[in-house]
C-alpha cells in the first residue's frame, strides 16, 4: 500500500499541475466550430512566447518522435547529407530515424558526457566546400546523460564557416525549463512534445520553423501527408486544424502557457537553474558522480548521477519506489544500470526537491551504496544562498 503523492521524478512525463489538470476536465467541443477557434489561435499564439519566435509554432497530436519525423520529412530531400553528433541516447535515436528516411547523417562520435562540440560543427562545415551538408541536427538537452548543448554557440559556429546549412534542435525536454530561442539563435526548425518542460500530459508534438525551413519545404521531396507543413498551416491561419485536433490537451496547453508566462521566463529558468544546483550540491555532498562531464552543459532538467561500481541503479530505483513511492529515470542503453536521473522540471519547487533527494538519500542506506551523508543538507544550504558551503572544494577556506 503507498499513502501520499507519487513523486514523479523521471525528466519526463514531468507531474502534470493541478491548475491543468482541472482545465483539461472540460467537454469536447466541435473542432469546425467557433469556440474552437478562439482556443486554437490562443495556444498557437501562445506557443510562440514560449519558443520565443515570432513565426509558426504548429501542433500536432503525436509524441515528441513524431514531431522529430515533422522536421525531417518537411525539410529533407532522399540522400541528403546531414550533421549529428551522438550525445547520447535520443540523438542516437534522431540519427537512426534520420538513416530510416535514405538520409545520410554523419555522426560526430561522443562519449555520452558532453554535448555537442561547437568547434568540431565549425571544422566540419568548414571543410565542406561544395556545401553538401542540408542540415546540422542536435539535441539540445539530452534526457539520457543530463548534459545541455550550447545552441547559442553552434549557430555562430555554423556563421563563421559561412554555411547554408538549416539548424535542426530537439528541445523535447527543455522547452519551457531551460533557456532557449528559436528566433535569436536562428534556429530553423525546433522539435519538441507537451510532456516535459510543459507540464502537460503526452499527447501533443510541435515545430517552430523559421522562413527558411519554410522555403525548404517547398523544394524538397520526402513524402508527407500528416506531418505536411503547408497543409496544417493554412486552416491555423483561422484557428483551426486540417484533421481532429487533441482538443483537450490544447484546454491544458493554454493553461500551461499561461503558467509559465505568469511565472516569467527567465523566473523559471532561474527556478531549474536553482533546483539543478541544489541536486549537484546533494551529488557532491555523498562523493558521487555527476555524469556531465563540462559545468557549461549541466543541464537545469535534470541530473545523471553514477553509481559506485558493483551497485545496479535498476535495483537502487526499485527499492526506492517500493520503500518511498518515488519513480527516479533509469539509465538508458548504453547506460543501463550505470546512471540513475533525478527530473527536477516543470511543476518541481525547492521542497518537492528536496522530499526527491532525501528519498535517494535513504534508498542509498537501504541498499547499502556507499556514500557520505549530508546531500540533503548541502542542498538546502545551496537553496537558501549559502551553497558554496556545499562544494568540497571551498571547505577549506571557512
Ligand atoms: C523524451 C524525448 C524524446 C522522445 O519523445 P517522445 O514523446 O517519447 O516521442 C526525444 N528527444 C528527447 C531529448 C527526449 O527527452
Amino acid at each position: 500500500m503507498t499513502r501520499g503523492r507519487h513523486f514523479l521524478q523521471i525528466p519526463g512525463p514531468s507531474p502534470v499541475p493541478e491548475r491543468v489538470l482541472r482545465a483539461m476536465d472540460m467537454p469536447v467541443i466541435d473542432h469546425r466550430g467557433p469556440e474552437f477557434a478562439k482556443l486554437g489561435r490562443e495556444v498557437l499564439d501562445g506557443c510562440k512566447a514560449v519558443f520565443q519566435t515570432s513565426g509558426p509554432v504548429i501542433i500536432y497530436p503525436s509524441s515528441g518522435t513524431g514531431a522529430w519525423e515533422s522536421a525531417i520529412v518537411n525539410t529533407l530531400s532522399s540522400g541528403d547529407k546531414v550533421l549529428m553528433s551522438e550525445t547520447g541516447h535520443f540523438a542516437t535515436l534522431w540519427h537512426q530515424m534520420a538513416v530510416r528516411w535514405g538520409i545520410k547523417p554523419e555522426f560526430l562520435p561522443g562519449d555520452w558526457r558532453r554535448g555537442v562540440d561547437p568547434d568540431a560543427i565549425h571544422a566540419r562545415l568548414a571543410e565542406d566546400k561544395a556545401r553538401e551538408i542540408k542540415a546540422v541536427m542536435v539535441v539540445h538537452n539530452e534526457t539520457s546523460t543530463g548534459v545541455t548543448s550550447r545552441i547559442a554557440e553552434i549557430r555562430k559556429a555554423i556563421d563563421k564557416a559561412g554555411h547554408p546549412a538549416l539548424l535542426l534542435v530537439d528541445t523535447i525536454s527543455s522547452l519551457g525549463s531551460a533557456d532557449y530561442r528559436h528566433e535569436e539563435w536562428g534556429v530553423d526548425v525546433t522539435v519538441s512534445c507537451s510532456q516535459k518542460g510543459l507540464m502537460l500530459p503526452p499527447g501533443l508534438g510541435f515545430t517552430a520553423v523559421s522562413e527558411k525551413a519554410l522555403a525548404a519545404s517547398k523544394t524538397n521531396n520526402l513524402p508527407r501527408s500528416y506531418w505536411d507543413w503547408h497543409e496544417m498551416l493554412k486552416p491555423n491561419a483561422g484557428g483551426f486544424f486540417p484533421y481532429t485536433p487533441a482538443t483537450n490537451l490544447l484546454y491544458g496547453l493554454r493553461e500551461a502557457i499561461n503558467m509559465l508566462l505568469e511565472e516569467g521566463l527567465e523566473n523559471l529558468f532561474a527556478r531549474h537553474n536553482r533546483l539543478a544546483a541544489a541536486t549537484r550540491a546533494a551529488v557532491n555532498a555523498w562523493g558521487l558522480e555527476i555524469l556531465c562531464q563540462d559545468p557549461r552543459e549541466y543541464s537545469p532538467v535534470l541530473t545523471a548521477v553514477v553509481m559506485p561500481d558493483g551497485h545496479g541503479a535498476d535495483n537502487f530505483r526499485k527499492v526506492v519506489l517500493e520503500n518511498y513511492n518515488m519513480s527516479l529515470g533509469a539509465g538508458l542503453t548504453k547506460l543501463a544500470g550505470r546512471v540513475f536521473r533525478i527530473g527536477h522540471l516543470g511543476e518541481c519547487n525547492e521542497l518537492t526537491l528536496l522530499g526527491a533527494i532525501s528519498g535517494v538519500e535513504m534508498g542509498f542506506e537501504l541498499c547499502g551504496v556507499p556514500h557520505k551523508k549530508g546531500g540533503v543538507d548541502a542542498a538546502m544550504r545551496s537553496l537558501t544562498g549559502n551553497g558554496e558551503a556545499a562544494q568540497p572544494a571551498a571547505r577549506a577556506v571557512a
